[in-house]
């Protein structure tokens, strides 16, 4: 039986998050719940459980925060590359004894027919396209200034959020959340003439069209690796952490 005085953060901004966030309330439903975003797009959805927007204030912030709402447990369903806030989920959690389950969807790999070119860091994505590239560049908006130096190439550039800084003027902009179709991306990319995909490994499949289209089409990929994380324990897909939830919910740690 599920202690009263537990308190789940469930860090969100993914879509699995959005899912977690109503399975949780209804699989645990005498424990609180309060889902947190960072604000980085304008358009929240409606979660339909307590939230709260915005960032915390670093790890002091987010020690503080947990302590005046009596956290009790972290589910950090942030996006893989959201590494910042992963990083000080895990050392708050540390520090304050909490337990956290972090969701971690497995990591895209190439598929028969594939052309990936795996990379670290985003200079070195950059770095990978050859000059008369068209590229493809769905890397969100925090680093697009990584390759707008490249005078060689073209980027269409698709993001939620407008980047903050001015793409070079001859670039595309869409600014939308990835389709859900391969046949979508195929059609972009002809009528664009791409010849290059870049990426992050996200992993997933909510923006796993452009991968598809890109095996379609033999478009070479540039595949940015993820940013290492703190060691913590995670779960793959939303039932397996909703199972390890239970367990530790049950025992009240
Ligand atoms: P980040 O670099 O790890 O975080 C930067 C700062 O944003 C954090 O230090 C924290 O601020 C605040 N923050 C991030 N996630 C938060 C959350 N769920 N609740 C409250 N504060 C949060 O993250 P990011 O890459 O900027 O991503 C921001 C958000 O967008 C994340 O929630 C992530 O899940 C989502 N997202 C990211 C990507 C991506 O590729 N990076 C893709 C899709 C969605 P304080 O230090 O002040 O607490």
């Amino acid at each position: 039986m599920t202690a009263k005085a537990d308190h789940i953060l469930l860090l969100a901004g993914t879509s699995e998050a959005r899912q977690l966030a109503g399975t949780l309330a209804e699989t645990f439903p005498e424990s609180r719940l309060t889902a947190s975003f960072a604000g980085a797009v304008r358009d929240l959805p409606d979660l339909g459980v307590p939230t709260r927007v915005g960032g915390f204030g670093g790890t002091k912030g987010l020690l503080a925060f947990m302590r005046h709402e009596g956290i009790t447990v972290i589910v950090d369903a942030t996006h893989p590359f959201a590494a910042q806030m992963s990083r000080n989920a895990a050392e708050a959690a540390k520090m304050l004894k909490v337990p956290l389950v972090r969701l971690e969807r497995p990591c895209w790999h190439p598929g028969e027919g594939d052309a990936w070119t795996n990379v670290l860091t985003m200079d070195d994505a950059a770095e990978a396209l050859p000059d008369g590239a068209r590229a493809f560049l769905a890397i969100g908006r925090k680093e697009i200034e990584r390759f707008t130096p490249r005078s060689g190439i073209f980027g269409l550039v698709r993001m939620i959020e407008p980047p903050k800084t001015q793409l070079p003027s001859a670039w595309e902009l869409i600014l939308s959340r990835p389709p859900a179709s391969a046949d979508e991306e195929v059609s972009l990319f002809l009528e664009k003439n791409i010849t290059h995909v870049v990426t992050k490994n996200s992993g997933g499949s909510r923006s796993y069209a452009k991968i598809e289209a890109a095996r379609t089409l033999k478009l070479p990929v540039i595949m940015i690796a993820r940013p290492e994380l703190p060691e913590a324990e995670t779960a793959p897909t939303n039932s397996a952490l909703v199972d390890r939830l239970r367990q530790i919910l049950a025992r009240g740690s």
